[in-house]
């Protein structure tokens, strides 16, 4: 098979003529395409999954793009799974609420807005949610419990609807998903055109930086096609009649930034915490490529560490099992070519998932059940974000001489 066909040869944010792949994590399937266990059998989509720095706007990008509809129409991840997540939403509400205070019910619509749990929290802040959500089981499920969701991908239709029925927005929200679409230019776009003149445009993303130096590469997979810097960002939004206005540091995700954008000349001042972080991506070496290489050769060094550590442990007849099957799991299980020789199975306690595998490698996904009836000797914590929750809920075992591991930033036994 060619790949050609989804190479991208330009960058996706100014159009420049993309160079080398800086890190190759060679070809991989579809990290949120978990195959049930009965199509195990079944060949499965893989693309070259490599990423390349543009050298005008510097936005650091995958050199391919599969099409949304391999990978979008049934989404498994779903934000309402996890307390950290619900809370964390709340106060994002809360704070975009706060920046309105002056408009009586100010409309809110999320871009991406998975099952909702952003837009109902937008809701409970005395705002007018309206979330766009192209997954039909998500959005089915959001607007099954009272929370107003379009199942469509935001484009031109979809912001003509919402500008007939409720008016141009106060308030547009894209969190992770601004760094999932391909075609961002059009959203760019369609933003300032559902925009109230006075209103704002808020993202949450994680940031490119701390992938950088916290060495996150598990965060690549091909869903996940642009990995922003502030410097990118401001370059993508002044090119369409926008600007940054403020960012504060987040942390899901172990760091992410929250950027606000208005239209251009709009009337929030410029706060300087957004000229200090343009300062220091060029101090920190963002805007040049020996950064990158040493980020590739990082990584490249985590997967001979990661793989010893386990060959060694299987050596002296250890079982291992892994924690949260989230699309970053598959990365490091493709990247590193585990199976379940090594991981005899995943736990995650995410309904969607079970009964499915993990993409390509094929370890099964089972319940938490599962690791307190047939404990291994040691848990490999995919969903290392929520490593401190896992490791409480497992203290039972661990009484047991259970070990955990915590693959990132580097591989530690715990
Ligand atoms: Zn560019």
């Amino acid at each position: 098979m060619t790949y050609e066909q989804y190479q991208r040869k330009t960058c996706r944010y100014c159009d420049t003529p993309l160079g080398r792949a800086f890190l190759d994590l060679g070809s991989q399937p579809l990290a949120n395409n978990l195959p049930r266990k009965a199509d195990a059998a079944k060949p499965e989509f893989h693309c070259p999954l490599a990423v390349v720095k543009c050298p005008k706007c510097h936005l650091v990008q995958l050199t391919h793009s599969v099409p949304a509809r391999l990978m979008f129409d049934e989404y498994l991840y779903v934000s309402s799974t996890t307390q950290t997540f619900r809370t964390h939403f709340a106060e994002y509400a809360q704070d975009v609420r706060n920046r309105l205070s002056g408009k009586e019910k100010p409309l809110a619509v999320d871009i991406g807005s998975n099952d909702g749990l952003l837009v109902s929290c937008y809701d409970k802040a005395g705002m007018c949610g309206v979330g766009v959500e192209p997954a039909k089981n998500l959005a089915a499920e959001a607007n099954h419990r009272g929370v107003t969701t379009l199942n469509r991908y935001f484009g031109e239709e979809t912001i003509g609807e919402i500008v007939s029925k409720y008016g141009k927005a106060d308030v547009i929200s894209a969190n992770n998903v601004f760094a999932h679409i391909d075609d961002i230019q059009s959203v760019a776009r369609n933003v300032r055109e559902l925009l109230a003149d006075d209103g704002f445009f808020v993202i949450e993303f994680a940031y490119l930086v701390t992938m950088l130096e916290k060495m996150f590469f598990d965060m690549i997979y091909h869903e996940h096609v642009c990995y922003i810097g502030v410097t990118a960002l401001g370059f993508l939004m002044e090119r369409f009649g926008m600007e940054l206005f403020d960012i504060t540091e987040v942390g899901t995700h172990g760091g992410s930034l929250r950027v606000f954008i208005q239209k251009k000349g709009g009337s929030r001042r410029q706060r300087p915490v957004v000229e200090r972080f343009l300062r220091e991506e060029k101090e920190k070496g963002c805007l040049e490529a020996t950064v990158y290489r040493d980020f590739a050769a990082r990584v490249m060094s985590f997967k001979s560490t990661l793989n010893g550590m386990i060959a060694e442990l299987k050596k002296q007849g250890k079982t291992i099992s892994g924690y949260g099957a989230p699309a970053k799991a598959s990365t490091i299980i493709n990247f590193c070519g585990l199976t379940p020789r090594e991981i005899d199975y995943i736990v995650d306690d995410n309904p969607l998932k079970q009964d499915r595998l993990i993409p390509g490698r094929k370890i099964p996904i089972v319940t938490s059940a599962h690791l307190n009836d047939q404990p291994t000797d040691y848990v490999l914590i995919f969903a290392w974000n929520f490593a401190g929750e896992i490791i409480a809920k497992i203290q039972h075992l661990r009484a047991k001489n259970v070990k955990c591991i915590i693959p990132l930033p580097e591989p530690v036994t715990v």
